[in-house]
């Protein structure tokens, strides 16, 4: 008889109450990633803005998110079961309403924790190059025109994109590259090859820091 090696769960935080909690593979896709029936129950019953402004800390001048964050800062809710976002988009969305199309939801503060919906103001992808480089956030600055993905972010572009296609230039901010490399990653179109012969790197464009 052939003994498959068991099938180890993953250390996720729980999305309701940030307590560490292993879960299945199979599980965190359907869904199923809560430490908790209690906490499942809490984040389906909760309607969403409570269940939202309850992850920010509120002080005089910024709101900090107390939640989940993404790798580079920004704040992270599970917007869905499957669906996660930046928390100072969904910030500007429970405020304002609808983000218009290629519009970036920037702040005044510099603080990417940050969701006070003052300090949030609507701006292209331009102004947000614009505004990081004056910021000095992008350590890379003007000198250096391309930058390089490493496998474990086109990994977890892969596993953010996960179906939700048209977060392309979403995540190209992210990641300091252009939606388009974004799409063909998603598509498989370019990271494929790369993958197949061993290689971890490719040189892609940034977000045009010079346009
Ligand atoms: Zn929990
Ligand atoms: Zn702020």
């Amino acid at each position: 008889m052939i003994r498959r090696p068991p099938v180890k769960g993953i250390q996720i935080a729980c999305p309701q109450c940030h307590k560490s909690t292993s879960q299945f593979p199979s599980n965190i896709k359907r869904g199923r990633r809560f430490c908790s029936h209690r906490c499942g129950e809490i984040a389906s019953t909760t309607p969403l803005p409570v269940r939202f402004w309850s992850h920010a800390t509120k002080t005089e001048s910024c709101w900090n998110w107390n939640g989940a964050v993404y790798g580079n800062g920004y704040g992270k809710f599970g917007f869905s079961n499957t669906k996660t976002m930046s928390a100072h988009r969904v910030a500007w969305m429970l405020t304002y309403g609808h983000i218009p199309k290629r519009q970036c939801v920037l702040h005044r503060c510099d603080n990417r924790r940050c969701v006070n919906p003052s300090h949030l103001f609507l701006g292209s992808r331009r102004d947000n190059t614009q505004d990081a480089l004056q910021k000095n956030r992008l350590a890379f600055g003007e000198r250096i025109k391309t930058s390089k993905l490493t496998t474990l972010q086109v990994q977890e572009i892969r596993s953010r994109l996960d179906g939700h296609y048209g977060e392309y230039s979403h995540l190209g901010r992210e990641y300091h590259v252009s939606p388009e490399t974004v799409s063909l990653i998603a598509k498989n179109k370019i990271w494929k090859q790369a993958l197949a012969q061993g290689v971890c790197q490719v040189s892609v464009e940034v977000a045009d820091a010079s346009r």
